[in-house]
């Protein structure tokens, strides 16, 4: 397979989002790791499963304290 400048930038891209998407936030009730994205805005945690809407890529879990 030959690798080709655009090919290389796409890859990288696709893993930047893949990144954000799978990392996890501190939940804001129970305050443990686990709260992962499940769909464009929509965050759920996996310990006390507390779901939530909010930005797409990022968790303002600082305006809910
Ligand atoms: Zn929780």
């Amino acid at each position: 397979m030959r690798t080709t400048k655009y090919g290389v930038g796409v890859r990288k891209r696709l893993d930047e989002v893949y990144k954000s998407e799978t990392k996890r936030y501190k939940c804001p009730r129970c305050k443990k790791v686990s709260l992962s994205r499940q769909a464009s805005g929509i965050w759920e945690c996996s310990a006390c499963r507390l779901r939530m809407a909010d930005y797409a890529y990022k968790v303002s879990v600082s305006s809910l304290s």
